[in-house]
């Protein structure tokens, strides 16, 4: 069985506090594009979870969010026949694109389908929490907004549809030190995500721009500069928004045309501020009606 795991990205993100648990409040905009990592999953007789990937520094074990999502079901059904999984990673790792729990995602939808579980996608969700609060998001897709620790989710109609370009720079950030960097009494200006998603209801891109926003952005920006030349490259070029997504480092740009789209991914290839580039558009499984 072959499964896609779609990339996220966020249209906004905002933290709220930190909870007695450690965990960070979040409210934020999802949304899903056409960037993927490809799953190949085999039924095998001998026993247990194998798993292969590309790249040659993840774990292939207890450690991966795929191992972790197979054997969750596994456990919970009694499967007793192995399975054998073949990872292919396109999206940037430890990149704030969700990348892992949208294998986790794919995971859980393909082992449900492989070996009959007749779970709903709601069942699939509630189970993602277990391994990681973006994974309910990663198993609904397309835009939606995100609270609590992020799995509070609430679906919106697709976003006016746009051309965007990815960019991630050569450094890698670890989502937990992003959250334990933050100093949220310094955050200044929080974006207005309930205006976010209001304006994304009435399909209005102009009154989206004002409120897309990332909190991690200005910190990470202070640190690593690339992050604004990048930012600023696709601004040149023609993008109406660039911004950062997730806890970064990877910046994406949203044009209205598919030509501007490729001209600032030659410019921004010609730089070589980012090792990948990657232009692509959203992926939306419901039209709006
Ligand atoms: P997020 O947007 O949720 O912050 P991210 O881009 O920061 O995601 P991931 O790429 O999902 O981060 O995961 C990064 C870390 O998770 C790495 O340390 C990696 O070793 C580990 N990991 C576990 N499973 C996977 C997987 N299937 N793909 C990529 N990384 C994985």
């Amino acid at each position: 069985m072959k499964v896609k795991a779609l990339a996220k990205i966020n249209l906004g993100l905002d933290v709220i506090r930190k909870r007695e648990d450690g965990y960070h409040e979040v409210r934020m905009i999802m949304q899903t594009i056409q960037m993927y990592d490809v799953l190949h999953l085999y039924k095998a007789a001998r026993p247990g979870i194998r798993l292969h990937t590309n790249l040659p520094y993840i774990p292939t074990d207890e450690r991966n969010l795929v191992y972790k999502a197979a054997q969750l079901l596994m456990d919970e059904f009694h499967i007793r026949r192995g399975l054998r999984i073949d990872l292919q990673k396109f999206i940037p790792v430890s990149a704030g694109m969700a990348g892992g729990s949208s294998d986790a995602a794919a995971t859980l939808v393909a082992v449900n389908r492989l070996f009959h579980l007749r779970l709903t996608k709601r069942e699939l969700m509630q189970r993602g929490l277990a391994i990681g609060a973006d994974v309910p998001y990663c198993v609904m897709r397309g835009t939606a907004l995100a609270e609590g620790i992020g799995e509070k989710l609430t679906m919106l109609p697709a976003a006016p549809d746009c051309y965007v370009l990815v960019g991630k720079p050569a450094l890698n950030v670890s989502t937990r030190q992003a959250y334990e960097s933050l100093r949220l009494s310094e955050i200044t200006g929080h974006p207005d995500i309930y205006a976010l998603a209001q304006a994304i209801r009435d399909n209005d891109l102009s009154a989206m721009i004002p409120h897309m926003k990332n909190v991690f952005e200005p910190g990470l920006t202070r640190e690593n500069p690339v992050i604004g030349q990048i930012k600023d490259l696709m601004l040149e070029n023609g993008a109406f928004h660039a911004m950062m997504s997730g806890s970064g480092p990877t910046v994406f740009g949203l044009f209205t045309s598919w030509e501007t789209q490729q001209k600032a991914a030659n410019a921004l290839r010609e730089s070589q501020l980012a090792k990948t580039v990657f232009a692509t558009r959203f992926f939306n499984s419901r039209r709006r009606k």
